[in-house]
């Protein structure tokens, strides 16, 4: 596809050993690749199914996977939720419906604050996914070791073989495929592959592109337009509907159904308030794209001593609000992006706000942000099925 000069890489780590990185740069460009053009291609065609309006999409798993969980029966538990969501809404809006995990490679976080002061008041880099540092608050823990991207890729491999496990007796859109963020180019760049036509990010079926990386010259948008993937690009309340326009014809120059989706990303505020306008230039005068609902990432509230949580009420009108806007164009609210897991956590909070005390959150356990537990995500895919 597009052969572009590679612009500025943000959100990139200080990597401590200069020498280890490149050897393992060397390392995984030698492994073989961790999915297959034809996987890819299997996805492309049911996310062209769903830009045609003929299915969804339903797109969701951990802010920042753990390499501890990459073994069967936690993978297993996250693609039963993902299964048992998305048969819920296929079921209740009577189309097929696309399962993405973001599974077998989320292993790298953008962050707004390079530091952290952690409860102790020391200060340190902050945590950057699995695949750089570790979450510990220990400094000498929090420093990026390249040695990490290995372990990524072979976290990835198991994740990717208990998905495939589950493929047996389904129908090929309705196979669960994986996703993460594209954002550590020293792991994507060396799993990039030649595929019988174009090149392909081998690292995951789909990958999409940051809020903070999307810049039209940046680095990340340039690695996505090199491969065939079906890709996605984050789009928060600062993208002007010209830049959105870019986006589209620069990611999709042949205008292939399902090649790329927005996945929007804003509070439902400015949904109502921004939205109209991106969608409308990028129907007037952009390639085509897939509209999927973030409700998560543009609803983050901190509380307490800097505890990041979500409202549920507020994520469920960011979904109202994004279909209503999404019909009102006459285009189709293609899907969701959920940060959710199986596990019975309090990290989401149910309770109206403003919070009259802080809400208790006894069983927080993400290593960023906060994700739904199974029965909100339940509730938040339900409303998404009733407003469609
Ligand atoms: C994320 O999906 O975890 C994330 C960091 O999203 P965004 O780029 O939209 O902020
Ligand atoms: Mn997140």
């Amino acid at each position: 596809m597009t052969a572009l000069t590679p612009g500025r890489a943000p959100q990139q780590p200080d990597w401590s050993d200069p020498g280890l990185l490149d050897e393992v740069r060397r390392t995984l460009g030698s492994l073989r690749p961790l999915v297959t053009e034809e996987e890819c291609a299997r996805l492309s065609a049911s996310m062209g199914r769903a830009g045609a309006g003929e299915a969804l999409v339903l797109q969701g798993g951990d802010c920042a996977e753990r390499f501890r969980e990459s073994n069967p029966c936690d993978v297993g538990r996250k693609l039963d939720q993902l299964y048992h969501l998305a048969r819920g809404l296929g079921a209740a809006a009577g189309v097929p419906v696309v399962p993405v995990g973001r599974l077998a490679g989320q292993y790298g976080k953008p962050r707004s604050d390079a530091w952290e002061r952690v409860p102790d008041g020391t200060v340190m880099p902050a945590y950057r996914g699995d695949a750089v540092n570790s979450p510990d608050a220990d400094p000498d823990a929090r420093f990026p070791d390249p040695a990490r991207l290995l372990r990524a890729y072979e976290c990835a491999e198991r994740v990717l073989a208990t998905v495939r496990a589950s493929w047996d007796g389904r129908e090929t859109i309705e196979r669960a495929h994986v996703s993460h963020e594209a954002l550590l180019l020293d792991y994507e760049h060396p799993l990039v592959r030649q595929g019988s036509g174009a090149r392909f990010a081998s690292s995951a079926h789909s990958v999409w592109i940051g809020d903070r990386t999307r810049s039209v010259e940046g680095a990340h948008v340039a690695f996505a337009a090199s491969v065939a993937n079906p890709i996605g690009v984050k789009i928060g309340p600062t993208t002007r509907p010209a830049d959105a326009v870019r986006l589209s014809r620069l990611l999709n120059p042949e205008a292939i159904p399902g090649r790329l989706s927005f996945i929007v990303r804003m509070g439902g505020a400015r949904v109502r308030r921004l939205l109209p306008e991106i969608v409308g230039e990028v129907a007037r005068r952009g390639a085509p794209v897939l509209w999927l609902c973030d409700p998560m990432h543009g609803n983050t509230v901190r509380i307490g001593k800097g505890l990041k949580t979500r409202p549920v009420g507020a994520i469920l009108e960011e979904v109202v609000a994004f279909v209503r806007v999404l019909r009102s164009l006459r285009r189709h609210p293609a899907g969701l992006h959920l940060e959710m897991t199986p596990e019975d956590v309090t990290e989401c909070v149910s309770t109206p706000r403003p919070f009259s005390a802080l809400p208790p959150l006894p069983r927080y356990r993400s290593a960023c942000d906060p994700r739904l537990n199974a029965e909100q995500a339940a509730e938040v895919v339900g409303r998404f099925a009733s407003v469609l």
